[in-house]
């Protein structure tokens, strides 16, 4: 830790410490995450040690870079990204019922998408996607994903006490029904933070707990302003499927013709270019090229 220089605490995560720090050696500001493993059981202890190495080796655009971490007495630091322009939720409330534009609305969401598909890609499930986990930077045009399930690895009969500690919005049908979570619980949370783009309020809510959980059970939900597109509006349906194998995957997600341009315009230079060889004739893309370009990855 003494490479670090502790600027000042920018959060109180569920474990722990969130503080803005600088590395001494470069002046580069970074996140240093501070979880206490004294409040920890033997088994969440290595589960969680575990995690840190797994998520040493996401590397993404679209997912909250990790540095290091490091262990001292009986605290873990995870070292991070730090990503200047907070977190998603606090940009929705800025709007103060201002709704956003839909370009910024799916640019974001494509975004959030490519960074979930490289988590799934490799059979790694988020678990904890939410508003406040997406990170902004670069002026609010770039989102990531942040803060998956370091310090949780539960197994799915605990799911549903977390979820009730923590923030119940993001319950899914089948969770609510103690069944196990999958990759399409992930999706159901993803279309959570998509309708609150749309919308700037969670699309499930309720006085109580029993009141919000018949709500999610039933998928009812306020419909979001029809100033937003026809396909925009039929993909929130989409992703709100009560039976998880009825909600996409985040693949058929990303070759949406409508979510085309903004895949392209979010991949990494290298790819777009290898696309762009020879004419483009029509609008749109053969699915087949799309489908090679997600692919490669
Ligand atoms: P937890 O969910 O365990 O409380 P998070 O990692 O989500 O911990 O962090 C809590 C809060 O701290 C976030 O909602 C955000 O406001 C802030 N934060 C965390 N990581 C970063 C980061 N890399 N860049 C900017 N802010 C961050
Ligand atoms: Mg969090």
């Amino acid at each position: 830790m003494d490479k670090y220089e502790i600027l000042k605490k920018i959060g109180e995560g569920s474990f722990g410490k969130i503080f803005l720090a600088k590395a001494k050696v470069d002046n580069e500001q970074c996140v240093i995450k501070e979880i206490d493993l004294t409040k920890m059981p033997v088994k969440e202890k290595e589960a969680c040690q575990k995690e840190v190495i797994l998520l040493a080796k996401m590397k993404h655009a679209n997912i909250v870079t990790f540095y290091a971490s490091l262990q001292e007495e009986n605290k873990l630091y995870i070292v991070m990204e730090y990503c200047d322009g907070g977190d998603l939720m606090k940009r929705i409330n800025m709007q103060h019922g201002v709704l956003f534009e839909e370009d910024q609305i799916l640019s974001w969401f494509v975004q959030i998408s490519l960074g979930l598909k490289h988590i799934h890609d490799r059979k790694i499930l988020h678990r904890d996607i939410k508003s406040q986990n997406i990170f902004l930077s670069s002026n609010g045009k770039v989102a990531k994903l942040g803060d998956f399930g370091i310090a949780r690895q539960l197994n799915d009969t605990a799911e549903f006490a977390y979820t009730c500690v923590g923030t119940p919005y993001y319950l899914s049908p089948e969770i609510c029904e103690n069944r196990p979570y999958n990759n399409k619980t992930d999706i159901w949370s993803l279309g959570c933070v998509l309708y609150e783009l749309c919308a700037l309020k969670h699309p499930f809510e309720g006085n109580s707990l029993h009141q919000l959980v018949l709500k999610i059970c039933r998928g009812y939900f306020h419909p979001v302003s029809p100033r937003y597109s026809y396909d925009l509006r039929m993909l929130i349906s989409q992703l709100f499927k009560i039976s998880p194998r009825d909600r996409p995957s985040i693949n058929s997600i990303l070759r949406k013709p409508f979510l085309q341009k903004l895949v392209l315009r979010n991949l990494p230079l290298e790819v777009s270019i290898l696309s762009f060889r020879g004419p483009i004739k029509s609008n749109l893309m053969p699915a087949s090229i799309i489908q090679k370009m997600l692919n490669s990855i």
